[in-house]
């Protein structure tokens, strides 16, 4: 079964997505997420301009030759760019073989685990009282499961934190330059075990609870951030140092029991180095879109698994519905799924992307529609063109650039 076309579609319904759609000599098409926040054209150009013409003509069938000829056959390996384009193939072509198949993709990939799979959702506020509000609501829309962002006493606006309690978190992007706070970690680390003391008192013991600290600490500020949040037992702490260097997490993991994920700006199963034989992690937060598609991740969630790590798939809103219906798929199947990232899409994204999946009593749950289960309506798409966006950078207090 031949490809014959390979689209690449470019859309901003309220945030900036990368889609590619193959197209079978059958007329089977198949959905992959290459999304890059920040850096979308440079997927789409590696796509259209390398890529797309070396897929007409191959056999649709052959998932992971064509992984690896594009991986190895480009010679210059891995980069954000590069895998988010081998991801959206990869993506593509697993949904293809779902619909020739007419089985979920999850059902390819060994059947049903569980039921569904628990999903967080992003709770957020500038105070204690707005974010125990936010809690509240993320519990009335259904979630088992929430990260605390919060804000900090001197800073004016914060990774995570939304402006009015329960609403849906703002789109990251939408700047024409990138918007610039500040930053100040000893404040952060003198507010933070505050507010989980507070979301503990009012919502009990039992509510898996997670944080985000945004690849900020040194080594020493994120033991000590660990240790003083052990008593408000965290379901994780995540992204607390910069991730290209893993041995960071040797000194964290040395003084503080609360568990660790990290691996979202990973996107390459080698980025996690000694993360997983040394057992310096307990989730990895890979998104299928950035370490290479439903290929890699189950490649990397395999290897998770022998060292006892579970997944913790990347989900924010900048991953489109198809890199997340990819996602839910694999939570589905495989064994050693932990929880799944799960910010809801813009009524207008879902107006360009038609996801099959479902949130319901916590969990997520792929659907049994054949293939991935999304649909793109490039009519729609086509009203909402790209627009230039940047994520935010930070600065200290003195000016000095620091991780945001
Ligand atoms: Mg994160």
């Amino acid at each position: 079964m031949k490809i014959i076309a390979a689209d690449v579609l470019v859309t901003s319904p309220g945030r900036n997505f990368v889609t590619l759609r193959l197209t079978t000599e059958d007329g089977v098409t198949g959905l992959g997420d290459g999304t890059l926040n920040g850096r979308e054209l440079a997927v789409e150009s590696y796509l259209r301009h390398h890529v797309a013409p070396l897929l007409i003509g191959r056999d649709a069938g052959r998932i992971e030759d064509t992984w690896q000829y594009l991986y190895r056959g480009a010679y210059w390996r891995r980069g954000p760019v590069t895998m988010a384009a081998v991801a959206a193939v990869d993506t593509a072509l697993w949904d293809i073989k779902a619909k020739t198949a007419g089985m979920p993709l999850y059902q390819l990939l060994g059947g049903a685990s569980r039921s569904g799979a628990l999903a967080y959702g992003h709770a957020s506020g500038r105070d204690v009282p707005e974010i125990l509000d936010s809690v509240r609501a993320h519990l009335e829309r259904g979630y088992r499961a929430v990260r605390i962002q919060s804000g900090i006493p001197g800073l004016d606006s914060v990774y995570g934190v939304d402006g009015a309690p329960g609403e849906a978190p703002a789109p990251v992007g939408g700047h024409p330059r990138p918007f610039e706070e500040v930053w100040d970690t000893p404040a952060y680390l003198r507010h933070m075990p505050g507010v989980f003391e507070a979301v503990r008192a009012e919502f009990g013991p039992a509510l898996p609870l997670l944080h985000d600290g945004h690849h900020r600490m040194t080594p020493i500020q994120a033991a000590r951030l660990g240790k003083d949040l052990e008593p408000y037992d965290l379901f994780w702490l995540e992204d607390v140092t910069p991730a290209e260097d893993p041995t960071a997490l040797r000194l964290v993991r040395q003084h503080t029991t609360t568990p660790l994920a990290i691996g979202e700006v990973f996107n390459s199963l080698h980025d996690y180095g000694p993360l997983l034989g040394e057992r310096l992690i307990d989730y990895v937060r890979s998104a299928v879109t950035h370490v290479g598609g439903v290929t890699a991740m189950r490649k990397l969630l395999d290897l998770a698994a022998v060292y006892g790590v579970k997944s913790g798939i990347h989900g924010p809103a900048d991953i489109s519905p198809v890199g997340m219906a990819a996602a839910i798929h694999l939570d589905l199947a495989v064994h050693n799924f932990g929880i799944q990232e799960y910010a809801p899409h813009s009524a207008r994204t879902l107006e360009v992307f038609r996801p099959s999946y479902r949130f319901t009593g916590g969990l997520l749950h792929p659907s049994d529609e054949p293939g991935l289960g999304v649909e793109f309506d490039e009519e729609v798409a086509a009203r909402f063109p790209y627009e230039p966006a940047y994520l935010p950078v930070n600065r200290l207090g003195d000016g000095t650039v620091h991780d945001w």
